[in-house]
Order: structure tokens, then C-alpha cells, then sequence
């Protein structure tokens, strides 16, 4: 058997859709954008939406919406892709890292709280495979100290805090449409708010800077110029297979739950393996199903437990490999600075994302649990 980490469902409508644009003569954004950006507004309900090329450039405009100086900082979680970060460096400002919980792998409230300073701006979230982060106690953080709370919601498009969808309340919520998310545009991105303010700078800066779209210009050849601005929009193309994908989410979401859930059940009474912890007041989306290895009763480490599984036909992965590790970012840690990163450093050394996604099917989630209980009977102490 050959088991890819991932797969997107793409089917007849996202083909059909595609092909529509294409004959309709129009290709860049237009009106499939318009009517993507109304149905995630529906969905995440939230006031302002706007579609964009990548969450990278959704997490760009989100922090140079902020107005940011180059002493100021912003607390962020090491466990993340590097996108996270990089928003914050090209806004000009320092990435401050604060440790995670060793159960939900998201960012800990009481590590930001330790992290604050006079120079602290703001708090960039990330929701680890789209478990949501401790929101509660984050809000309360952020009234206290008056953070503007940015979330890198790339995994968490349906996730939901309290009954609440993310992206519901709070100041600016980034999401992807990369080829592995919960729903793909192939690449793509979206930025929530429901402040007029941050969207009006998102609005100003994501096409050039010009004033009207050249689609609302109905062939004037006279536009203004007035932001140095980006070139970040979605095209009609990809916002077409973005409208058929969202139909299917809440689908997509139970499907993940449920191989999640097959998941949780086959190792809840394994001494070898642990899971991410799920609160009751937390929906989680699935984008992914990581597993932590306890190393204390294997003579095994996390990469040959990889590689073994490879052997076996399965692909996995592994998010993410610390910030601190990359040599881009290690100007930005002491020593001191990596003692305190402790949670981060002990889940990394541990965890394996499996294969989760909605055309895995029964027999290849069986064979992925059994392929690993062989493994763990290989190798226990
Ligand atoms: C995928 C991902 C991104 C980047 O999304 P793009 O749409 O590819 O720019 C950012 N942050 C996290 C945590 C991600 O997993």
C-alpha cells in the first residue's frame, strides 16, 4: 500500500467551475472573487473579507496594518511555519517567542503574559492544526495590556471557540487555500476582520495601491496610485474552485473529524502513543492528526519511527520544525531564550503528523494504525 501524507479533493463541480471562467473571457479577479469573499463572510461571520494570493500575504497585511516601529514587538509561538514570522520581520518589527502547552501544541497564555514588555504590540496566534488556541485567557491578556490579537488561522477555516467560529471575534484572522489545507484554491488566502479600518488598509494595499480595481473601471483608462501597494489579489480562476470548495467544508470537517476520532480511539489506551487534547468548548477542523511519541518507552527516535513508516508505505510529516532551528531566525534567540522554549523543544522531538484527509479511506486508516502498533512492538523497552 502507498498512503500520501495528503490529497486534495478536487471532483466534476471545481473542474466544471474552472472551465466556466476560462470560456467566460475573464480572467483575473473579478466576479467569482466578489462572490467567494460574500460566502466566506457567511461562513466565518465576520464583517470584512478579503481574498488574497497566500496567507503569507494575508499575514503581510495584517501586520503592516498595524503601523508597526522597528522597536516594537510582537509575542509569537515558535511551533509554526515560517510565514508566521517572516509577517512579522517584514512589518518591521521583532519577533518575540513564547513557549506552547505541551497538550494542544498552541501557543500558552500564561508564556505570553511572561513575555510581555512596555515595547509589546501585539500577540500573532497560530491554531495548531486547527485546534483552537486558549481564547478565553488570550482575549483577557489582550484587554489587560491593549495587544491587538493577530491569528494565523491557516489551519482553522471551521474551527470553532465556544460556539464561535474563528475569525468571529477577534481583530484579524488570516486563512490559506494552499493545495494541503482544509480547502484549496491550488494557492490562496483570505483576510477577516471586523474592523472598517484594517480592511480599508488591506483594500488600499493589496492591488498596487490604486484606488479602483481595474474591473470597476469599465474601460476608463484613468486610475490613482495612492499606497505604494502589493500585487496580492486572487484571480477569477482559483476564486471559482474556492467557491465550489466551501460548499463542501462543513463535509470536508466531519469526514476529518471522524478519521480523527478512529484515530483517537485505537490509541487511547496506548502507553506508546499520545494525542492532542480537545476541550469541549473547542471544534477542531483537523487539518491535522499529530501524534507524540513517548520516547521513554521506545528505543526508537521520531525519525526512524518515520522512516519505518515510510518503509511501510505511508507517508507522514512533521509540523513544524522549530523556529529556532532555521538559521534565518537564530539572531533572534539566546540562550536563555531556548531554556524557556522547553514545551517546543520536547513535543518537536516527539511528533509525527499522520495522514488525514477526506479520501483516506477505512482500509488505509486501518493499515496506518496497525503498520504503527507493529512498530511500537518492534521497538518498546
Ligand atoms: C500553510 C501555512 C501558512 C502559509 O499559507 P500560504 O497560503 O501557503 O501562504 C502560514 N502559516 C501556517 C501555520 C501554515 O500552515
Amino acid at each position: 500500500m502507498k498512503i500520501p501524507f495528503t490529497k486534495p479533493t478536487i471532483k466534476k463541480q471545481e473542474k466544471e467551475a474552472v472551465f466556466g471562467v476560462l470560456k467566460s473571457g475573464w480572467l483575473t479577479s473579478g466576479a467569482k472573487v466578489i462572490e467567494f469573499e460574500q460566502a466566506l463572510k457567511k461562513y466565518i461571520g465576520c464583517k470584512f473579507v478579503k481574498v488574497l494570493n497566500s496567507c503569507t500575504s494575508a499575514l503581510n497585511l495584517a501586520l503592516l496594518s498595524l503601523n508597526l516601529k522597528k522597536q516594537d514587538q510582537i509575542i509569537t509561538t515558535p511551533f509554526t511555519f515560517c510565514a508566521t514570522v517572516n509577517s512579522i520581520i517584514h512589518a518591521g518589527a521583532k519577533p518575540i517567542f513564547a513557549d506552547i502547552d505541551r497538550e494542544t501544541f498552541n501557543i500558552h497564555p500564561q508564556e505570553i503574559e511572561k513575555k510581555i514588555t512596555k515595547k509589546t504590540k501585539a500577540i500573532l496566534i497560530m491554531h495548531y492544526g486547527g485546534l483552537p488556541c486558549d481564547m478565553d485567557a488570550i482575549l483577557e491578556i489582550s484587554k489587560k495590556y491593549k495587544l491587538v490579537i493577530v491569528e494565523d488561522a491557516a489551519h482553522a477555516l471551521g474551527s470553532q471557540y465556544n460556539g464561535k467560529k474563528i475569525g468571529s471575534f477577534s481583530t484579524i484572522s488570516c486563512f490559506s487555500f494552499h493545495a494541503t489545507k482544509n480547502i484549496t484554491t491550488g494557492e490562496g488566502g483570505a483576510i477577516a476582520t471586523n474592523e472598517k479600518k484594517i480592511f480599508d488598509f488591506v483594500n488600499k494595499a493589496y492591488f498596487h495601491g490604486i484606488d479602483i480595481q481595474s474591473w470597476q473601471r469599465k474601460g476608463s483608462w484613468f486610475y490613482k496610485v495612492i499606497y505604494p501597494g502589493f500585487k496580492y489579489n486572487l484571480s477569477d480562476i482559483l476564486a471559482a474552485i474556492g467557491l465550489e470548495q466551501i460548499k463542501q467544508l462543513d463535509i470536508f470537517i466531519k469526514k476529518r473529524e471522524k478519521i480523527a476520532n478512529i484515530y483517537t480511539e485505537a490509541f487511547k489506551k496506548n502507553e506508546f502513543i499520545s494525542y492532542q487534547k480537545v476541550s469541549a468548548n473547542k471544534r477542531d477542523s483537523y487539518y491535522l492528526y499529530p501524534i507524540l511519541l513517548n520516547l521513554e518507552k521506545l528505543s526508537i527516535d521520531r525519525n526512524f519511527f518515520i522512516e519505518k513508516l515510510q518503509k511501510k508505505g505511508i507517508n507522514t510529516s512533521v509540523h513544524f520544525i522549530p523556529i529556532y532551528k532555521h538559521p534565518a531566525y537564530k539572531k533572534f534567540f539566546t540562550k536563555d531564550d531556548l531554556k524557556q522554549l522547553r514545551n517546543t523543544e520536547y513535543v518537536y522531538q516527539r511528533i509525527v503528523s499522520l495522514p488525514i484527509y477526506p479520501l483516506l479511506t477505512q482500509n488505509q486508516i486501518n493499515y496506518i494504525i496497525s503498520s504503527i502498533n507493529d512498530i511500537i512492538k518492534k521497538y518498546r523497552r
